[in-house]
This record gives C-alpha cells, structure tokens and sequence, in this order.
C-alpha cells in the first residue's frame, strides 16, 4: 500500500468508520504528512488502530498545519509554468495537466524540485548545519567569476549590495513573485541567498521563522545580510 493511496482514501474515508485502521506513516512521503490527514485516518479506527512508520513521521504530521498552504503555492507554479509552456490547448486542459502533474511528483524522487524535498524543521544543529543537510542549499558554491567579484569589490561593498536588494526584493510586506525574485547567478549575493535559504519570504519563514507577508524590520534585515555575508566570507575561505 503506498501512501498516495492512503492519501486518497483518507480523503474518501471521512465521514465513515472502520474496525481496523492500518496507516503508514512514514519519512519517505513526509509531504503527506499533514496533521489534518493523519487526524482524519486515525479517528477512523473504531477498535484497532495499526501506525506502521516512524515515530519522528508522526510527530512531523502533528506539527504540520502548513502543507496544504505549501502545495497550492506549489501547484501554482506548475500551473503557471504549464501555462507558460504551452502555447495550444485551452486553460482547461493546461490546468487539469498540470494538476495530474502536481499529483504525480511527490512520488516521482528525481521529478520534485530539490526545494520541495527540504524539510529544515528536521535538520538539527545550528543553521549552517541544517543548511548543509539540504541537498538543495548546499549545492550552492561561489564560482570562480564570483569569488574574483567578491575579491575585487571588497565584502564590505559586497555588503552594501547585500542590503540593497535586501531592500527591495526581500523586505517589503507585498512580494508579488515571492519565491522567484532571486536570480539564481548574476551577483555573489544571489547564490548567497539561496544557498542560506534567505531567498524569498517562504525560505525565510521555513527557515528562519520570519513570517511571511511582513514587512521586515531593521533588526532582521541585519539579522538576513550577517548571513548572507557569513556564507561569502566562508567561500571565500580557500
Ligand atoms: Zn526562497
């Protein structure tokens, strides 16, 4: 039995009941793991309820009110890529392919955007360990052309342009691209971002615990650039 399919029938299973649940609940499909999901499988059990997993699986789900939030935002973006790619078919059938798409990726390992597969809150350590532990974040390094920039401008130029963009791009209340705002190469301070998930405001509510849709204050633009810059003064370390 695979999660997807449990998923499914949770979804199908509300409002009746059953002598015996048996439920996995495990790491491997965390992106299932949603509080109201295994809330709705367990009080299905009228006699015997079976969790086969992990304990740390089910402790995730109980602290995980967020990810229905996450995958419209994520569907979102397929669909606006889906709709972006195709140039035929009506928005109808763009929307359903995209939708089977989004079903589909959860499942698919190499098909998920790394990003999705992050799960910080599980990391241990300080951030720079729990950013090491993301396949993601640490794939991010300074590049030759970067690391020449850096040398050239000074990190306390490097600095000024950080905050800069911080401005602008991070720090507003209302981002109406959050989340694709940051190039991904171009300047030092980009791959800096991304690689200490300082990116967008989603990355930085998952990560760093600033809510999203507020306007950042002094304190944690500062907070944002001492990272940032944390991050170049290491790659730049030989
Ligand atoms: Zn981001």
């Amino acid at each position: 039995m695979s999660w997807c399919f449990l998923a499914t029938t949770i979804h199908k299973s509300q409002g009746s009941e059953y002598p015996i649940v048996v439920m996995p609940v495990t790491m491997s499909h965390f992106v299932m793991l949603q509080r109201n999901l295994l809330y709705t499988g367990v009080t299905r059990a009228k006699k015997i309820l079976v969790l086969i997993g992990e304990k740390r699986a089910v402790s995730y789900a109980i602290k995980n009110e967020t990810t229905t939030a996450r995958n419209t935002k994520l569907a979102e973006r397929i669909q606006n890529g889906a709709a972006q790619g195709s140039k035929k078919g009506n928005p109808a059938e763009t929307g359903t392919a995209a939708q089977q798409k989004m079903k589909m990726i959860p499942y698919k390992g190499g098909a998920q955007p790394s990003m999705a597969m992050e799960e910080p809150a599980l990391y241990g350590g300080d951030l720079f360990q729990r950013l090491s532990q993301s396949k993601f974040r640490s794939s991010f390094s300074l590049k030759t052309n970067d690391r020449h920039y850096v040398n050239e401008k000074g990190m306390d130029t490097v600095r000024s342009h950080a905050f800069e963009f911080i401005e602008k791009r991070l720090a507003p209340a209302v981002i109406p691209n959050d989340g694709k705002q940051t190039p991904m190469r171009g300047h030092p301070v980009f791959v800096a971002q991304h690689a200490t998930a300082t990116c967008c405001q989603g990355c930085l509510q998952k990560w760093h615990s600033i809510p999203a849709g507020t306007e950042l204050t002094a304190q944690q633009k500062e907070y944002v650039v001492d990272i940032i810059m944390e991050w170049i003064g290491r790659q730049m370390k030989p």
